[in-house]
């Protein structure tokens, strides 16, 4: 039934945004000739980011034109760039199954004030304010002024806090070293943009004195999974539905059957009607298995293998600096150059030597990006770095296990 209901959407989907006109056109498929949803083409990151401006369903066109849609774009945690557009009724459907179960598990519901950082940098802004949510930018981590920025967290009062686990993972690491008694506390936090360790999970419960939870989300579905208070993922089954792949396209399982499968995860949004997301695959690794959890809840069970995770990059004196520095960087230049980077990739080679990997636009001068990047750099110990930068024409593959997306440490210095 699912699958149907999907497949005639699709279709409609295929008749209609420009992007999946495309796809069909160059894959030579005649989509009227096909029976059922599994033989619809897979639609790759790259593909889409290629042809990101085709990816709209035309009735939203003018909302677009308008202003009237909600962007996502500023969001490099993947070291790749896409702008995601959402209209605010299609984002608002997207978040409730995730709602519902912040409610049932964690008593945690969208009046209660909540915390979380931000990488997007418009110049000078430090804190976003938007109803009962406060944002306050990542740059007030840097080891100059997180004491400031721990003051404010305690007199904010937030019931709960959305953090990624480096940003949660630095915040306790500091607060252990300098505090005996933790002055922030929460009654709840969620994790999500990067793979959650038992060590930064376990730290957080101690250091905020907290439940915890890890949320598997992108900007293009939102919610994917959720975990229950018996430590499993379940599938957010009203948000999106789950194929898994092997890397030659081949189903070998989904969010609705009984099987168990690990390979790529192939996403299609049951929400985001603005910006149509129909077997997409998102890059990551997953296992998915049958629900044999007591929590109640119907979703099947996902486990990341491989997924973003983040590294610091550490210098000769012991000072170290989280890498989402960089993805400020890129996030504003972006800004300014209208979302030119499609893809960065950094790697600290020695103490003071780092390789830039960078995708552009074919219009812009890379040695504006260059100068943008480096006027940029504000810490005194990536200032005095050399930074060698390197162009592709397409976007490249980091490593094998994709466990860094746009950063890697490959100094000796273990952290
Ligand atoms: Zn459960």
């Amino acid at each position: 039934m699912e699958k149907e209901k999907l497949f005639e959407m699709a279709g409609e989907v295929y008749r209609n945004v420009p992007a999946y006109i495309n796809l069909a056109r160059d894959r030579n498929i005649d989509i009227t000739s096909l029976t059922e949803f599994g033989q619809l083409p897979i639609m790759e990151k790259k593909y889409m980011i290629d042809h990101e401006t085709g990816n709209i369903a035309p009735e939203m066109i003018r909302e677009y034109m308008t202003g009237n849609l909600i962007s996502k774009r500023t969001s490099g945690s993947t070291g790749q760039y896409l702008e995601i557009l959402w209209s605010d009724a299609d984002y608002k459907r997207s978040m409730i199954e995730l709602w519902l179960r912040r409610g049932q598990y964690y008593d945690i519901y969208p009046k209660d004030k909540m915390l979380y950082f931000y990488t997007y940098n418009d110049g000078n802004t430090e804190y976003e304010y938007y109803k009962n949510t406060i944002g306050i930018n990542k740059r007030l981590l840097l080891e100059e002024c997180i004491e400031e920025t721990i003051e404010v967290i305690k007199n904010v009062k937030a019931v709960w806090a959305l953090f990624q686990p480096s940003v949660a993972a630095l915040l306790c690491a500091y607060i252990k070293k300098h505090y005996e008694k933790s002055p922030i506390s929460f009654k709840y936090v969620e994790f999500s943009g990067e793979v959650l360790t038992e060590t930064v999970r376990e730290t957080a419960m101690q250091v905020f004195g907290c439940k915890v939870a890890d949320q598997y989300g992108a900007n293009e579905v939102g919610s994917i999974a959720y975990e229950c208070p018996y430590g499993n993922k379940h599938i957010m089954r009203s948000n999106v539905f789950i194929e898994i792949v092997d890397d030659a396209g081949t189903v070998l399982a989904n969010s609705e059957d009984l099987k168990t499968a690990e390979g790529n995860i192939v996403i299609t949004s049951k929400t985001n009607r603005t910006m149509p997301f129909y077997r997409y695959n998102l890059g990551d690794k997953v296992k998915i298995k049958n629900n044999s959890c007591c929590c109640g809840c119907g979703g099947k069970i996902i486990e990341v293998v491989t997924g973003r995770w983040n590294d610091y990059a550490v210098f000769e004196d012991g000072y170290k600096i989280h890498s989402y520095i960089f993805v400020e960087i890129f996030d504003f230049i972006n800004k300014i150059t209208d979302g030119t980077v499609k893809q960065f990739y950094i790697v600290q080679k020695s103490y003071r030597q780092f390789d830039v990997m960078l995708y552009v636009d074919d219009e812009i001068d890379g040695e504006y990006i260059e100068r943008l990047f480096l006027t940029k750099l504000e810490n005194e110990h990536l200032k005095t770095s050399e930074f060698i930068f390197r162009y592709t024409d397409q976007l490249f593959e980091v490593c094998n296990d994709k466990k860094y997306m746009y950063f890697k440490n490959q100094t000796s210095k273990e952290w």
